[in-house]
């Protein structure tokens, strides 16, 4: 199988967005190595928006994710 794209199956997205959610560093859920992350945003992306995205990528198998962080500013 050559897999040119890698992507994550829905179930394991939400797994990383929920560890994510909790604070948790999260594990790539294909080989558990502890994922990369890095924050996109502010620069010439969103000015002014309060929004924030977070590129997750795994060094093993290369898989990343990219998903928006919503700060919450109204309970
Ligand atoms: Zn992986």
């Amino acid at each position: 199988m050559s897999d040119q794209t890698a992507k994550y199956d829905p179930d394991e997205e939400r797994a990383i967005r929920e560890a994510v959610a909790r604070h948790e560093p999260p594990t790539c859920p294909r080989d558990g190595t502890a994922m990369t992350a890095r924050s996109i945003g502010g620069g010439s992306f969103g000015l002014g928006y309060s929004r924030k995205r977070e590129w997750l990528i795994c060094p093993t198998c290369k898989r990343s994710v990219i998903f928006d962080i919503k700060r919450g500013t109204r309970t």
